[in-house]
């Protein structure tokens, strides 16, 4: 079992090139995972991508790659749908260059339509978008669709495990704030965290449930959903990381935890100390 964690984007006090950065997070912050930012766009070359990817390999940091926000698989506009889907190829060309393992993204709005018309149209385009990336080269990356924290958005977790079983290639990612801001609330105990996880292991399977890709960070919300990202150190906020990492431990899982936090790195950092006192704990009884 080995679960990793690293930073959404740059480390904060980290001033190098892109390249170095899973140097940086191997020696100088001991995390093992890094999640490329492409949220305004796949701008990276080529040539930097497959560097990034090098040095990735050498430090051992899981990559992933973000897409860009400006994805609506739901969108009532077909061009924006087909735009959508082209960004995700992108995504997906980009991944494949730098070694990543997976592309998350945010599937759309509702929008106009009601949420089973905007998940069908979200499930059609994926299905679009998986079969031109895999005649076009790039069928090792997965796609993985993120739960999302605003209602406004496709993303609940039936939602997102609805999409991973009618698309091939595709794993959900799960963003444990959004899905706490979703439910307002809803992750409040060891227990809240097992449901999801069974949830994902009946309809996905157990391989899936053991080496889940997820978000982690501390969530402010209201009525509509997801606010604002919280720090880990910040009272009156939740969810728990302790709860989630004594799951991880109890069941001997391999997640890769992506910190989102204002702190990125540092509380990536929190976390994995957390998950290693409880493994002490654990081998100590
Ligand atoms: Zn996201």
């Amino acid at each position: 079992m080995r679960t990793r964690f690293g930073p959404a984007g740059r480390p904060i006090n980290y001033k190098g090139p892109t390249e170095n950065i899973p140097e940086y997070l191997r020696t100088e912050e001991g995390l093992d995972a890094f999640e490329y930012q492409a949220v305004r766009g796949v701008k990276i070359s080529k040539d930097k991508a497959q560097i990034l990817g090098e040095s990735a390999k050498k430090f051992d940091v899981l990559l992933s790659l973000h897409a860009p926000y400006a994805i609506n698989l739901a969108s009532s506009s077909e061009s924006t749908r087909k735009a959508s889907v082209e960004r995700l190829i992108r995504s997906l060309e980009a991944a494949k260059w730098m070694g990543a393992r997976i592309v998350v993204f945010h599937p759309g709005y509702y929008g106009k339509f009601s949420k089973e018309e905007a998940l069908k149209l979200c499930i059609k385009m994926l299905k679009d978008a998986r079969e031109r990336a895999d005649s076009l080269g790039f069928k090792e990356v997965f796609l993985g669709p993120e739960t999302m924290g605003k209602l406004s958005q496709v993303g609940s977790l039936d939602e997102i495990i609805t999409m991973c079983e009618s698309v091939p290639k595709t794993l959900p990612v799960i963003d444990w704030a959004h899905i706490h801001a979703r439910t307002k609330g809803g992750l409040k105990s060891k227990d809240d965290y097992l449901k999801v996880l069974s949830t994902i292991e009946d309809r996905l399977g157990s391989d899936v449930v053991k080496t889940l890709h997820c978000h982690f960070t501390k969530v402010e919300f209201s009525d509509k959903g997801e606010r604002r990202h919280r720090r880990l150190d910040e009272e009156g906020f939740g969810p728990h990381f302790e709860q989630l990492a004594t799951v991880i431990v109890e069941n001997g899982y391999s997640f890769t935890i992506i910190s989102e936090s204002p702190v990125l790195d540092k509380d990536a950092i929190v976390m994995k100390r957390i998950l290693e006192q409880i493994l002490r704990t654990k081998q100590q009884t």
